[in-house]
């Protein structure tokens, strides 16, 4: 999953970023409002987790120029502990959720995945698809009952497949997800992760759609 953090305190972009990158994230950090406003309208996210109070252009700016351009991507807002009125503005201008400053880390992570699982239809927090199962949460994978271990890189190219079964995904899309600007991609990848993903959970789990992408079949 590939987010957008926006953050313009380098002590805090730096702390957010890190987990978020530990926790398996692709993840670009803009420092203004300016920034956030061009990732935004050239790069697809998954999420955005947008501070509000930014140089250049103002958060809630960047925020309503999104839902403008309709676009559905899940936005979660930090905001001060004390400002009730910035969340209810950030809330009513189209932010999905809100987080308050400074960060509980473990907090902040759940409610990306929260975000992140509602924005792929579901409301169950384990993902669940013939005999294979991904939690988010603890990054636990079984396959009918026994834990799999699988690398970061295959961890994301599995978890949109799963959470969205009979949705194709194209190589671009799936490459989008798993790289944020600084990583260098390399063409083949994500067909070496697929591979791998089919030797550790079955050959069908999978399957590659000639000519679009890679879908897990819904039945
Ligand atoms: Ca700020």
């Amino acid at each position: 999953m590939r987010l957008l953090l926006v953050e313009d305190d380098t002590m805090i972009g730096e702390t957010v970023l890190d987990m978020l990158r530990a926790d398996h994230y692709a993840v670009d950090w803009v420092r203004d409002g300016e920034m956030a406003d061009t990732a935004l309208r050239t790069q697809t996210y998954d999420l955005v987790l947008l501070d509000l109070g930014l140089p250049r252009l103002d958060g809630l700016d960047v925020l309503r120029s999104l839902r403008a351009r309709r676009v559905l991507t899940p936005v979660l807002i930090a905001t001060a502990r004390d400002s009730v009125q910035q969340r209810i503005a950030g809330l009513d201008a189209g932010a999905d959720d809100y987080v308050l400053k400074p960060y509980d880390l473990d907090e902040l992570l759940a409610r990306i995945r929260a975000l992140l699982r509602r924005a792929s239809g579901r409301a169950e927090p384990v993902y669940e698809h013939k005999g294979v199962s991904i939690n988010p949460a603890t990054r636990e994978v079984m396959v009918d009952g026994q834990p799999v271990v699988l690398s970061a890189r295959e961890w994301s190219v599995l978890e949109p497949l799963l959470a969205r079964p009979g949705m194709v995904l194209s190589r671009a899309q799936l490459e989008e997800k798993l790289y944020s600007w600084k990583d260098e991609i390399s063409s083949d990848a994500v067909e070496v992760y697929i591979h791998g993903l089919r030797k550790k959970l079955g050959p069908e789990l999978i399957l590659n759609v000639r000519g679009v992408g890679y879908m897990v079949p819904k039945s």
